[in-house]
């Protein structure tokens, strides 16, 4: 160990174990203090899905018009609670700024980059290390039901293949001779052939093993609420029960609690929770060999190691988990839309799981130092792409903290872009 760096990173998601893999091998100290006790977070029930294809930022033309619309039905896959809450009425007022074109042209680019980047950087982990996490690299489909529907991902595709990213145009036939083991009730499709899936909880498992071995100290039930301040740095953390850590650097990875946290620091992260839900199926009547998206419903489908995951909703309602049941019988009866062969029983499960997305309201991540401390980062804001994300911005930190070059650092993603 080089003894210089003793950071404590907060949240053991995929944020904050990314950036703990890149710190450890590196030679830093790391311990990882998570409230919960690791898994009750976003990182394990999500779709696994790696979707280089997805270069346009929720906060996009026309999504606005699409929110309101969708509030109008309980079985819709988003919904905002209405509060009187600042921070609500701020993000909302922020998200609406930024879903333009010109910021969707100036995100896509990098979103392409740190995309692929990150897909690379999950392959490296597969064979270097020899972790067996399902990695199926076979693409994604999005399958269109309407005209409309279809017109808008041809328009994805075609700016994705703009930007060098390959994409097809398929009719329900050429999806069949892909993806032959479905009977889909759609008019077509759009294929992103270098888009994966993985299954979330083995590879978060299989990283967790890793740096256990490795020497990297893991505390749950240590929930951080506050810290020693001293010229500009923070030389401690608190947990709730009193215990204090100190160190050299700190990061802060917790997902959709973040603006909690930040207020602890003085520092302002604008976030809202997007809470979303998926079952798993142990076994499924029939088993897709690729993972896609059920366009216009916003539900997604994984087969991960011999089960089958359907995944989806939004819905805006702070940090509760509770679960909504109109949304999952929405979420199935869109599944059996786009599936005939499936008869709601068929989705009748236990495995239902919910998680809060970490989601800024430009949709782009919050990754790197922020200015009022010389050593706190953020390793945060996935949204909806924390698997797609995390090993390559996980990465960014971890080189800034030990002063390599990153080819990451980029206003865009800067922690403190709405601070000044
Ligand atoms: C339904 C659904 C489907 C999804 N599908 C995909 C997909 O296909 N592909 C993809 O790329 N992404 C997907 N995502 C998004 C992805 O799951 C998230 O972006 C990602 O898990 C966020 O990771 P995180 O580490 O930032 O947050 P989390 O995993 O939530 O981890 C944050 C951690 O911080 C801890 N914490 C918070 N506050 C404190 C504190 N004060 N002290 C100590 N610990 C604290 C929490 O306990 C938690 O463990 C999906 C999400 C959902 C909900």
């Amino acid at each position: 160990m080089s003894g210089s760096k003793d950071v404590i990173i907060i949240g053991a998601g995929i944020a904050g174990i990314s950036v703990a893999y890149y710190l450890n091998k590196a030679g830093a100290d790391v311990t990882i203090l998570d409230k919960g006790d690791g898994r009750d977070n976003c990182s394990y029930g999500n779709a696994g899905m790696i979707v280089p294809s997805h270069i346009i930022p929720l906060a996009s033309p026309g999504i606005i018009k699409k929110g309101l619309k969708w509030m109008l039905s309980a079985e819709s896959p988003f919904y905002i609670r209405p509060r009187l809450s600042r921070e609500l009425f701020d993000w909302g007022w922020k998200f609406k700024k930024a879903s333009t074109a010109q910021h969707v042209e100036k995100s896509a680019p990098l979103l392409r980059d740190l995309l692929f980047k990150n897909r690379e950087l999950l392959v490296e982990l597969e064979q270097e290390e020899e972790l067996d996490f399902d990695f199926q690299k076979n693409g994604l489909f999005m399958f269109c039901k309407t005209e409309k529907g279809l017109e808008e991902e041809a328009e994805v595709a075609r700016k994705a293949r703009e930007l060098g990213i390959p994409a097809e145009v398929l009719s329900p036939a050429e999806v069949r001779n892909k993806e032959s083991a479905l009977d889909l009730d759609i008019i077509g499709a759009t294929y992103f052939p270098k888009d994966a899936h993985l299954h979330p909880g083995l590879l978060m498992e299989g990283l967790k093993r890793l740096l256990t071995l490795r020497g990297v100290h893991f505390e749950y039930k240590s929930d951080v609420q506050s810290f020693v301040k001293q010229e500009g740095q923070i030389q401690k953390v608190q947990t709730a029960d009193g215990r204090v850590f100190k160190c050299t650097d700190v990061v802060i990875a917790t997902g959709a609690w973040t603006p909690a946290l930040c207020r602890a620091l003085d520092v302002k992260i604008p976030m809202q929770a997007g809470k979303g839900y998926s079952i798993t199926l142990p076994e499924a009547p029939v088993m897709p060999q690729h993972c896609g998206i059920f366009s216009e419903a916003k539900v997604t489908m994984t087969p991960m190691n011999g089960r089958l995951r359907f995944a989806g909703t939004m819905e805006i309602t702070g940090t509760d988990t509770s679960i909504t049941s109109r949304k999952i019988v929405g979420l199935k009866k869109s599944v059996c839309r786009y599936l005939p062969e499936y008869k709601m029983e068929d989705l009748d499960t236990d495995d239902i799981w919910v998680g809060l997305r970490p989601i800024s309201p430009d949709g782009l991540p919050y990754v790197g130092p922020f200015d009022e401390y010389k050593n706190v980062f953020a390793s945060t804001g996935y949204a909806m792409m924390g698997m797609s994300l995390g090993a390559v911005c996980g990465k960014t930190v971890a080189d800034l903290i030990m002063g390599e070059k990153t080819a990451f650092e980029d206003s865009l993603i800067d922690p403190d872009r709405y601070n000044r």
